[in-house]
């Protein structure tokens, strides 16, 4: 049995999930949420019968606070904490980790995602690419998944996927977007993520952002595919054009919209994706993707 159990960051609905799978060894949480919402997903865990000592399992996707914020406090209450090993040593010390999200949120980022403290490095336990975890009767498998960040694992059991970020972002039923973000997308890794996740050919796979995909997965991930491709190529054709930051942030947030409600969704579903997937975000993830990558596709007609 899987529970969904929605984080309702800043009072939102929908956007961030945690997600549990009830083991014969206590729940496995497939990523925390921020810490901002421990709270919340404390007061889930009673409703449904379970206390925070039940979750004995911590699976992270990657360590964006989104995802693995609450990490540390799960670790506090006895929860092991998997992790990719590049992102093992940000949870042990968050320094760094604090320092860039802080140039990125400055003093929103309590408000939005909550106090971060360093896990003991006895709770933390590295997983390499193809490694097992045995949780009660089942075996959690990681797969090593860069493209939105190089640091990022998707995990599979039976026949599930929990996807992270790699496997997009739909919110109620809208398109799957990718998640841009910097500092490391990278569109070859993401595509060859996605060609190991259709691979494993899952009958259900869980989004953190935001639930399950069941039965339409080859189109999902088709849809994802397409986008990755064209916004890439967007993004390439006008940082050649010498479009800066200042020009792309409003220009892509109108791109994204329009491409949403192009495809029925209403206003409320368009502020919605921008709050799980910030699209200003997406302009320095893609301008650093273009000069780190591929520098002479995005030289040349600048006069
Ligand atoms: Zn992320």
């Amino acid at each position: 049995m899987v529970h969904i159990f929605d984080t309702r960051q800043l009072d939102t609905t929908g956007i961030i999930a945690a997600t549990a799978l009830e083991t014969d060894d206590g729940l496995a949480l497939f990523d925390t949420g921020p810490e901002s919402t421990f709270l919340n997903v404390a007061a889930e865990l009673r409703e449904n019968g379970f206390s925070l000592k039940d979750v004995r399992h911590v699976f992270l996707s990657h360590i964006h606070f989104d995802h693995a914020g609450a990490a540390w406090r799960f670790a506090g209450s006895g929860a092991t904490i998997y992790v990719h090993p590049r992102g093992a040593p940000h949870l042990i010390d968050p320094t760094r980790l604090v320092d860039s999200a802080t140039r990125i949120y400055g003093a929103e980022m309590e408000r939005l995602w909550g106090r971060v403290a360093p896990i003991p490095a006895e709770k933390v336990k590295v997983l390499q690419d193809m490694d097992v975890v045995r949780v009660g009767q089942f075996e959690v498998r990681a797969i090593a998944t860069p493209g939105h960040a190089t640091h990022h694992h998707v995990y599979q059991w039976d026949e599930n996927v929990f996807g992270g970020d790699v496997a997009g972002v739909r919110i109620d039923g809208g398109p799957p977007v990718p998640p841009f973000v910097p500092p490391e997308l990278d569109i070859e890794s993401w595509q060859q993520s996605i060609e190991k996740i259709r691979m494993m050919n899952p009958a259900r796979l869980y989004l953190p952002h935001f639930g399950l995909i069941e039965g339409s997965i080859s189109a999902h991930l088709d849809a994802l595919e397409e986008r990755i491709r064209r916004w890439a190529l967007w993004f390439r054709d006008r940082i050649r054009a010498g479009r800066d930051e200042a020009h792309l942030i409003p220009a892509f947030a109108g791109y994204l919209a329009e491409e949403l409600r192009a495809g029925g969704a209403t206003e409320e579903l368009i502020r919605d994706y921008e709050c799980a997937d910030p699209s200003f975000m997406a302009v320095s993830g893609a301008m650093r993707y273009w000069r780190k990558h591929h520098p002479e596709e995005i030289s040349g007609d600048n006069s």
